[in-house]
Order: C-alpha cells, then structure tokens, then sequence
C-alpha cells in the first residue's frame, strides 16, 4: 500500500466516534488535546494502533473514569500520550504487557486474547517509534508514543 499523509487528529477523533458506545456505556469522559500533526503511513496501521490503546483505556477504566489524550509535535516527530484513570498494570507484569497472548492475571475476568498491545508494538517499530507505559495500579495508566 502507497504511504499516505495521515492527520493524527482525524484518526484520533474518527476512533473516538467508533468507540461511542462503549465510552458512553461507561460514562467515561474523554479530553483532547491535539496539536496538528501527521505521518507518512498506511492509513490502516495508524487506525489499528489508536483502536487497540483507546479500546483498552476504556475496557480497563472503571464507571465515570477519564481518559485523556495529548499530541504534540517534537522536533521529527509526534508525540502521543494517552492516559486513563482505570485499573492499572502490576508493577511485576509491565514488562510483560506486549507479549503476545499475555494477559494481566488479575484482569482475567474482562474478556480478550492479548494481541492489541502486540499490534500496537509492531506498528511503533515499523514506522521507526518508540512506546513506553507508566502506570500506577488503581490509579492510572499512561502510554507515551513516539512516532
Ligand atoms: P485484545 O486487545 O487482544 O482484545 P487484551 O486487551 O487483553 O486483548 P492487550 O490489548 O494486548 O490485550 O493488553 C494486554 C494486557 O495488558 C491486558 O490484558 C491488560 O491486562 C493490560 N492492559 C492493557 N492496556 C491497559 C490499560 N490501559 N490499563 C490497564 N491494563 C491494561
Ligand atoms: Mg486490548
């Protein structure tokens, strides 16, 4: 596929849309703050990288939690923070969390199969990214995309 200019926030605010549902049946409430900003990419890749992170800061988020996502242009590229106020990584499984099929034990009982942070992996390294996680358990996670 021919790589495209993609508008980061277009993407971002179409996925927020796909995923109405789910935000609304949670009442979750969703911040944005989006500087202009875009990638030379297949439009795809960006599409299923920002449907597997938001997707899980909503599943693993809890009733009236908040979700808050933040572009800002570096110097040759993107940054992307996205932060949820929901249930948190254990400290001891972080490093495990973009293995595919792995799964937080203790979250067993919210359905998946473990693939969407494994995605999300492959595409930061094909366009040359980089991905990070800080989180604090029951109280927030954050990742930081650099793209
Ligand atoms: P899938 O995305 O394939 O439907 P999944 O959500 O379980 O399934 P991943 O998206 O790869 O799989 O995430 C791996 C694990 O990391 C999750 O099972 C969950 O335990 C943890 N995790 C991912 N995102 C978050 C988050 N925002 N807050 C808390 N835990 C998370
Ligand atoms: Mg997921």
């Amino acid at each position: 596929t021919p790589l495209e200019s993609i508008s980061f926030k277009e993407v971002i605010l179409d996925t927020i849309q796909t995923l109405e549902e789910p935000i609304k049946k949670k009442d979750i409430k969703v911040y944005l703050d989006l500087e202009d900003a875009s990638i030379e990419a297949d439009k795809r890749d960006i599409e299923k990288l920002f449907k597997n992170i938001i997707e899980n800061a909503i599943k693993y988020n809890k009733e009236q939690g908040s979700i808050w996502i933040q572009l800002k242009k570096k110097m040759n590229q993107t940054e992307i923070i996205i932060k949820d106020s929901g249930l948190g990584i254990p400290k001891d499984e972080m490093d495990r969390i973009f293995e595919r099929f792995y799964r937080v034990n203790q979250f067993r009982r919210i359905p998946g199969t473990g693939l969407g942070l494994s995605i999300v992996k492959h595409i930061v390294n094909k366009y040359h990214g980089n991905i990070s996680v800080e989180s604090v358990e029951n109280e927030f996670t954050k990742f930081i995309i650099l793209l």
